[in-house]
């Protein structure tokens, strides 16, 4: 690494633990497993290179065709909503710039992620392994489906908003398994719910007001 790639570096680093201390765990984030990866996740390496200087920023930022990375503070909600422990197979519904199954994969997840745009697909693969996570499986094609031939998942975790919980995906929970999605709530805005599948039963909680592009496909957004 010469100099000037090394001062990039640690400007990178800076406003890495920056936006882990300012936009994580002062707004209440305090799973340890989510805010280690997203201080060890190199950001600027799922945004568009003319984006690189607003990579650390508190919003999400356009990725190309028409979708987004989304803002931090949604992905670490998303994550610690999700309960993720090292060794759980995680189904990444919307890899988009692929940030986010970076992020579940840090924290020791099994990540399979399902995209809808091939282009982005490709574009996340490469992100992917030049950030070290190159063991994330990225494939293109319906997520709101689920992915039945490589199921069960620990946690499925969606990055579009639908106006219901794909029903494939609770059937392919695993006992104790979680889903996290925005639902739609009205006006373009959603809830973040968590849905927890245990002996039965589906519980559901609710972790606020979130903004999210919306879910295509099958089980999409009608
Ligand atoms: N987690 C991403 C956020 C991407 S935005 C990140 O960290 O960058 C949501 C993504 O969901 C978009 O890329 C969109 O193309 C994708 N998407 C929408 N509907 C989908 C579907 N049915 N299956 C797979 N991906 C879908």
């Amino acid at each position: 690494m010469g100099p000037s790639s090394e001062a990039e570096y640690s400007a990178h680093a800076a406003a890495r633990d920056r936006m882990v201390a300012l936009h994580l765990r002062a707004r209440g984030i305090h799973d340890r497993r989510v805010l280690d990866a997203m201080a060890r996740v190199p950001r600027e390496l799922f945004v568009p290179p003319r984006l690189v200087e607003d990579a650390y920023a508190d919003s999400p930022l356009p990725i190309g065709s028409g979708q987004t990375i989304s803002q931090p503070y949604v992905v670490a909600l998303t994550a610690e909503a999700a309960g993720i422990s090292p060794g759980d197979r995680v189904l990444d519904v919307g890899t988009g710039s692929g940030y986010a199954a970076a992020v579940y994969a840090a924290m020791g997840a099994e990540v399979l992620s399902v995209e809808y745009v091939p282009e982005l697909a490709e574009q996340a693969r490469r992100a992917l392994t030049a950030a070290g996570f190159g063991g994330v499986d990225v494939l293109t094609g319906d997520g709101s489906r689920g992915l039945p031939a490589r199921a069960p998942f620990d946690a499925i975790l969606s990055a579009a908003a639908g106006d219901e919980i794909p029903p494939p995906w609770v059937e392919q929970l695993t006992d104790g398994g979680r889903i996290v999605m925005p639902l739609e709530s009205g006006a373009g805005w959603q809830r973040l719910v968590r849905l927890t599948h245990l002996a039965g039963r589906d519980l559901i909680d609710d972790f606020g007001a979130v903004r999210f592009v919306p879910l295509r496909g099958e089980h999409g957004m009608r």
